[in-house]
């Protein structure tokens, strides 16, 4: 048995078939002579495998390759190369059930990937609701109660009003991070590329937070023997967005009175910066997800307290690496401390 029948084999066999059964009754039940059996069988099989043979050729076969032609011009959209190469010699029915399988595979890929970013979709605009949920809600209970009567109390409406100032700032610093996520996540983020020394950025940013270390006792240093200039290329506003996150973060979850320091490395072509932390830490089962956008080790705790944060420094920190294409690492242990290390190109002084 044929595994692929082409039309001349189909048409033989079926010529064949009609032509033996005509001669039988021809020869069995009209009781005809040999000679008449012999011309009737070469007839009838010569007639019938012609009418076969064209009939399947032109007006099945050739349909099924124009079918066949279309799928494959339509899954690759290289009409006029597809044409061009196209294998005519080759048994179209088997090459199109290649073709449907592998078009149906790859469609399905596709349809599995677009799910993943309608979920993606889903699960950003639900967190990005939760989140601006908080603030709101707390802005619109204050102002309410004190149109309610709360105004005209001198003890509680200077209280009220700092305590929605506060939600309103909360807003705009989860507006401002959402932004800035969306640009990084656009992909048309243009890199303003720079040399310039990274341990005066990273004093810069020590000095901006110098209140706020003052009143946890935390003292920012620069380790030593690094505390000389340390040249990179790399956009100098963005590395300081990313040493801001980093040192506000070592502040926010800092114990009283702990260290945070600065260190610097030379790694071949590159320099590996580390922020180094004496804090809270974090348990090994949370660090693969402190980069994830909205990912918060204690939830209630940063979402509510004075230390909130939005949830999305670490996302933004890991995009400003990823898009200079270097890495970002962190190394914790709970109750001693954690240290963030990413790497920048480093320059010629
Ligand atoms: P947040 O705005 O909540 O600080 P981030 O993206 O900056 O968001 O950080 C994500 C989570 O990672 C934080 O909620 C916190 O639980 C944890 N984290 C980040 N930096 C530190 C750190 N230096 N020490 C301890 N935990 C940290």
């Amino acid at each position: 048995m044929i595994r692929n029948p082409k039309p001349i084999h189909i048409a033989l066999m079926v010529s064949s078939i009609l032509a033996i059964v005509v001669s039988l009754v021809m020869y069995l039940i009209l009781d005809s002579n040999l000679i008449k059996v012999i011309v009737i069988f070469t007839l009838t099989s010569g007639l019938s495998f012609f009418l076969f043979f064209y009939t399947i050729e032109f007006f099945i076969y050739r349909k099924i390759k124009l079918i066949y032609k279309t799928i494959h011009s339509l899954k690759t959209q290289k009409y006029d190369a597809v044409l061009e190469n196209f294998a005519w010699d080759k048994d179209p029915i088997f090459e199109m059930s290649k073709e449907v399988i592998n078009w149906a595979r790859d469609k399905k890929i596709e349809i599995e990937q677009l799910k993943k970013v309608a979920d993606f979709r889903k699960e950003f605009l639900g967190n990005v609701s939760h989140e601006l949920k908080t603030p709101i809600f707390s802005i619109q209970g204050y102002l309410h109660t004190l149109l309610d009567g709360a105004m005209d109390d001198i003890e509680v409406n200077k209280k009220f009003l700092i305590k929605a100032a506060k939600s309103t700032d909360r807003l705009s610093d989860l507006v401002a991070d959402l932004l800035e996520i969306s640009n990084l996540e656009s992909g048309e983020l243009r890199m303003n590329i720079d040399k310039f020394d990274i341990t005066s950025l990273t004093k810069d940013v020590y000095e901006q937070f110098e209140v706020k270390a003052k009143q946890k006792g935390i003292d920012l240093l620069i380790k030593e023997g690094c505390n000389k200039p340390f040249f990179v290329l790399a956009d100098k506003y963005r590395i300081r967005t990313v040493l801001v996150n980093l040192i506000g973060n070592s502040l926010k979850y800092g114990k009283l009175n702990g260290i945070t320091s600065a260190a610097y490395y030379i790694m071949g072509d590159n320099i590996l910066i580390e922020i180094a932390d004496t804090g809270e830490g974090i348990s090994q089962e949370f660090l693969p997800r402190i980069f994830e956008r909205f990912y918060r080790v204690d939830k209630s705790r940063t979402r509510n307290d004075d230390t909130g944060g939005t949830g999305l420094g670490l996302a933004i920190v890991k995009h400003i690496i990823e898009a200079h294409h270097q890495t970002i690492n962190v190394r914790s242990t709970l109750q001693q401390g954690t240290t963030f290390s990413f790497t920048l190109k480093a320059s010629a002084v």
